[in-house]
């Protein structure tokens, strides 16, 4: 790996961050707050929250088996997409390269923050090829992104392939797992202490049901989170978030509980989808979604809303013609879907 401060920016590198009243004083023991011209009444949420998050970082620190000091929290996974361009890529200089196809939102984090992106095609099995990501590169990339288990094919990327990207890359690696509660396979937090340019990416979005309170994780080298406190805004993530995501944390078993019948109901629905009429193929699933191919995607997709059901049409993604990716639901939910598709003609 490069030095981190070649692949920094310049300006980041140098930034002095704001310093928040709630950074300048951490103890706890004081009882009159006189320091950040909050309001004395409405506790609690009269006070700004704790801008890094300590008590949250504590216990995920010990779910995920990592340091407290590895960890960034973000407003959504998105948050911390958008922050690797503003930390790392000059505008109109540097390039970041993908899989592709992916996740949306690295794509259009390069065009809003005016950084070239260049995708790299899976082959036929949504299976990278080392050599041609590396041949994707030059002197001015700065980021290369995996999604696995991938989104919107739904596979785990082989991680021969990352790993030979990750040793053979002298940028930073991201490896983008929300999906890794259902992959059946280890995460790459176990190497994170031995690849100073890796970064994973995980989200309380998917199999901790907590899409609404918009919290993403990031987790790497404490040396790169502390460059990501420093740009971030300092109050990213606000009081209802951190307390809900707290309460959450103390009921891991319940995740637990819905990953397992997710998958029950993920190997039962792939099956039923796969006899439909409307099926050409069902493609293997590593997540809490499958891609499929039908004969026509845009009929399905208008006929399913007509019935009130809604699934993503992502036929206009490259390798997706004609492919819709389903979310499994409760059974009831995926019932539904599977009997009004048997009357689709
Ligand atoms: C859903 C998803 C996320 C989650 O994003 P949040 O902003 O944390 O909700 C991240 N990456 C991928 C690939 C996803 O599909």
């Amino acid at each position: 790996m490069k030095p981190l401060q070649e692949l920094v920016r310049p300006n980041i590198w140098s930034l002095s961050p704001y310093t928040s009243a709630r950074d300048e004083y951490q103890g706890k023991d004081a009882k009159v707050f006189l320091d950040a011209n909050e309001n004395p009444y409405n506790a609690p949420f009269n006070r700004y929250p704790d801008p890094l998050q300590r008590d949250l970082k504590k216990k995920i620190a010990i779910i995920k088996g990592v340091k407290e000091q590895s960890i960034f929290f973000g407003n959504g996974s998105d948050e911390a997409i958008d922050l690797m361009f503003r930390m790392f890529c000059r505008p109109g200089v540097d390039n970041a390269v993908a899989i592709e196809p992916t996740y949306g939102m690295y794509g259009v984090c390069a065009d809003i923050n005016d950084v070239e992106y260049r995708r790299v095609l899976l082959d036929e099995n949504f299976q990278p090829d080392a050599d041609k990501i590396m041949a994707a590169t030059d002197a001015n990339t700065k980021l290369i992104f995996f999604c696995s288990p991938n989104n919107p094919s739904a596979n785990n990327i082989d991680r021969k392939v990352i790993d030979s990207v990750l040793d053979r890359f002298e940028g930073i690696v991201i490896v983008d797992e929300a999906y890794i509660d259902f992959a059946g396979v280890p995460s790459y937090l176990e190497q994170l202490e031995s690849r100073p340019n890796l970064i994973v990416l995980q989200t309380f979005s998917k199999a901790w049901g907590m899409a609404g309170i918009r919290l993403g994780m990031a987790f790497a080298q404490p040396e790169i989170i502390g460059i990501m406190n420093k740009v971030k805004y300092p109050y990213n993530i606000n009081q209802l978030t951190q307390q809900r995501a707290m309460d959450e944390v103390m009921q891991y078993d319940r995740v637990q509980e819905w990953v397992k019948s997710i998958l029950r109901e993920r190997t039962r629905l792939m099956k039923e989808f796969a006899k439909l009429d409307c099926t050409l193929q069902v493609y293997p699933s590593d997540a809490n979604f499958f891609l499929a191919r039908v004969k026509d995607a845009k009929a399905t997709y208008d006929y399913l809303v007509d019935c009130g059901i809604i699934v993503r049409n992502r036929s206009k993604i490259a390798l997706c013609g004609n492919s819709l990716r389903v979310t499994v639901g409760t059974a009831p939910e995926n019932n539904a879907l599977i009997d009004a598709l048997k009357k689709f003609k």
